[in-house]
């Protein structure tokens, strides 16, 4: 390893159970050849991470010890565990968090994130749970550092990770170009998807949501109208926006409710993308797909985007800056997850400037 402190131990946020997150000294990450150790500047608190937060697990990922979650981060290159990658030392980085095999036939065919040996970082997908990036160091293969241009801070850099679950999500919709587009479920996700949705030339984009904040934050961001899926003149207002009803629907809720109102709201042969997680066994309104030859496809994580959505944030297509609801300091965590969980915010972010 090279340059970095005498230090064998770091702060770290552990998961130890349902509302149990303590802050402890862990062991500074051992560097394999091919890893970099990144000093975590700032990192994202993610729906998943409110999950294990929650209920000590998320969804069908139960976790056989405590470990470090987060997965949405930015830092800086400190040392290496090569001497071929000691000159990215003081590398500003985002990092992509997908670690997948690699050699499997799905990661051959580009589609690594759908690899079965994938390792994520801050989550119990694999035994051991893989750490995460709330502490002060991350351990990353070098290839999943993108460098940050100079005038790139850290807290935009740590929403690469849902930018490019947006961005892959427009991807696998076949494009929005010149169509009418609803997204179902105004959350950090929905909203990335709104922003990138537009900018790729959607000519209507629509956002539903339950929550009053999340509609009104949506039309700031540009989105042409939204629809409160409560209201009884909810099916009206769609009808007026998309008479025939919309291309393009993504279901970023996650709820059955969402998933049934997207459905009713797809144009025929419309496409109609899942990209919040359902709890098992969700009904889908199957004969609207049959009789309206819908296209209803998944969409999980990313692949092949990471790199790619920076040049929509320096370009200017996106601003991606008023996600950022709040920052709290790395010492402030506890506060910063107990935020997340509220109502009135999009992206809550913890920084370490120390
Ligand atoms: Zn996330
Ligand atoms: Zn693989």
């Amino acid at each position: 390893m090279t340059a970095i402190s005498d230090t064998k131990t770091m702060q770290a946020y552990v998961l130890h159970g349902a509302k149990d997150i303590r802050l402890e000294q862990a062991p500074l990450p051992v560097l394999s050849p091919d890893e970099v150790l990144v000093k975590v500047r700032a990192a994202g608190i993610c729906g998943s991470d409110l999950h294990y937060y929650a209920h000590g697990k998320c969804g069908n990922f139960i976790p056989t010890e405590p470990f470090i979650l987060g997965h949405e981060f930015a830092g800086e290159i400190v040392a290496a565990g090569d001497e071929k990658n000691a000159s990215l030392v003081g590398t500003r980085v985002a990092v992509d968090p997908s670690r997948p095999c690699g050699k499997c036939k799905l990661c051959r065919q580009g589609r690594y994130n759908l690899c079965p040996d994938m390792v994520y970082f801050g989550s119990a997908s694999v035994v051991p749970p893989s750490a995460g990036c709330f502490a002060e160091y991350v351990a990353a293969p070098a290839r999943n550092c993108a460098p940050l241009p100079d005038d790139f801070e850290y807290a935009w850099g740590a929403l690469l990770e849902p930018l490019s679950v947006a961005a892959h999500a427009v991807q696998r919709s076949g494009g929005v170009s010149g169509k009418s587009v609803l997204i179902t479920g105004g959350g950090t996700i929905g909203q990335m998807i709104q922003l990138v949705a537009t900018a790729f030339g959607a000519t209507k984009v629509v956002v539903s949501d339950v929550k009053s904040f999340a509609r009104e934050f949506a039309i700031k961001q540009g989105a042409t109208a939204t629809l409160d899926p409560t209201s009884p003149d909810c099916a009206a207002q769609a009808a007026e926006i998309a008479p025939d009803g919309f291309e393009v629907v993504f279901e970023a809720a996650g709820v059955g409710a969402a998933l049934n109102q997207a459905f009713a709201l797809c144009a025929k042969g419309a496409t109609l993308v899942q990209v919040g997680t359902l709890p098992d066994g969700t009904e889908i309104p199957a004969n609207a797909l049959l009789t309206r030859e819908l296209q209803y496809i998944g969409s999980w994580r990313f692949a092949n985007v990471f790199e790619r959505v920076i040049e929509l944030v320096v370009s200017g297509r996106i601003d991606v800056r008023p996600l950022i609801t709040r920052r709290y300091p790395f010492e402030q965590f506890q506060e910063a997850i107990v935020d997340a969980t509220g109502a009135d915010v999009i992206k809550v972010q913890i920084e370490n400037v120390s």
